[in-house]
């Protein structure tokens, strides 16, 4: 392949300098205004990628199509299975991977480690390195996943972290904190809703929510 060519007129830079992080930061990346940030520095990258023909136009989304194709439709079909199927959560607690591949999910990643919450454990999960994560279940982590302040402060304060998150846990319940790698992702089991028999299965997976899976919330009742 070519190698490009190297245009040597600098370009103009649509953004204004970023005045001030804090250390919440990490939980407020998903606000509009962090959003909006990040969106015109990738409109203008992608734009000045498809002017030099290093990218050809809608290819960046189709690729982000493909990477966004798992979700969170298929742990929660994990989890409603483990919630419901006391034999299908030993395997899935054994070997998460195997257990995914029953239900004909196909996991890309080495391992998935699946953690159970319980009343006297809750578990977060977090990558401190970069933004390890079950992609292949899960499709792409949020924003905050991945920033530099979520993945410090996890490890380093977690039930603060999990308190801007709103998610107060009681003292007498031990936070485990998991660091992701790239052989080795994090699932969290959550605990099921009370009264589980007494519900409609078909409205369990409605019950698990992204941050659930990661340990950043609780399954609401
Ligand atoms: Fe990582």
């Amino acid at each position: 392949m070519d190698e490009p060519t190297t245009d040597p007129r600098p370009l103009p830079c649509p953004l204004p300098a970023r005045t001030s992080y804090t250390a919440q930061d990490a939980l407020v990346v998903e606000t509009g205004a962090g959003n909006a940030e990040a969106a015109r520095l990738t409109e203008a990258l992608q734009a000045l990628l498809v002017a030099k023909g290093l990218l050809a136009p809608g290819e960046v989304e189709q690729e982000i199509a493909k990477l966004d194709a798992p979700g969170l439709h298929l742990g929660a079909r994990l989890v409603v299975r483990a919630w419901t199927d006391p034999d299908f959560k030993a395997r899935l607690l054994a070997d998460g991977k195997s257990a995914a591949a029953e239900l004909g999910l196909k996991v890309g990643e080495a391992q998935i480690v699946v953690v159970e919450n319980t009343a006297q454990a809750h578990n977060l999960i977090v990558c401190t390195l970069c933004s390890c994560y079950p992609r292949s279940i899960l499709g792409q982590p949020p924003s905050w996943y991945i920033s530099k302040t979520y993945r410090a402060r996890a490890v380093r304060e977690p039930r603060a972290v999990l308190r801007e998150f709103g998610l107060d846990i009681p003292l007498h319940v031990r936070v485990r904190v998991h660091d992701s790698n790239a052989d080795m992702r994090y699932l969290v089991l959550p605990m099921p809703p009370p009264g589980l028999r007494d519900r409609d299965e078909a409205d369990l997976p409605g019950l698990v929510t992204r941050d659930v899976l990661i340990g950043t919330a609780v399954v609401q009742a």
